[in-house]
């Protein structure tokens, strides 16, 4: 077997699968074109181009997608605005705006990432009856 096939065949484990955005039953195909950050615009593609899951499990599904990010984007608010605190950043109300820039900065910093891997918690960790299947990441 050549390094390349063997290279091929190695599993990622959830953790690494879920970071670089594969497939939830295969681990093995991308579950979005484009990178998280860039001048391209990252899309999810609709099937998995590995074992052909349908990404899009009901009409509506990323809905709940929508409350991960919301959460996300609260735990990154809070980080965000106690850093600030920590670093100097004192709660006045001279200082109002500076949290609403940060905060909106924020926001916007972490939008693509927050778009990205609030779908990726969804279908990796929030519904039911879609695991790893190993056998699927093998080359067809
Ligand atoms: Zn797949």
């Amino acid at each position: 077997m050549s390094t390349i096939q063997e290279n091929k065949n190695i599993r990622l484990s959830q953790w690494s699968a879920f970071t670089k955005a594969k497939c939830p039953r295969c681990r093995v195909g991308n579950t979005f074109s484009g990178p998280t950050y860039g001048f391209k615009v990252q899309q999810m593609n609709e099937f998995c181009p590995h074992c052909k899951l349908k990404f899009e499990r009901e009409p509506g599904y990323f809905y709940v997608a929508m409350f991960v990010s919301y959460a996300m984007n609260v735990a990154e608010m809070v980080t965000v605005s106690v850093a600030a605190y920590i670093f100097g950043l004192k709660l006045d109300y001279e200082n109002l705006w500076y949290f609403v820039a940060l905060l909106f900065g924020t926001t916007l910093v972490f939008s693509p990432f927050n778009y990205r891997y609030s779908r990726m918690i969804l279908l990796y960790w929030l519904s039911p009856g879609l695991n790893y299947e190993p056998e699927r990441s093998k080359n067809n």
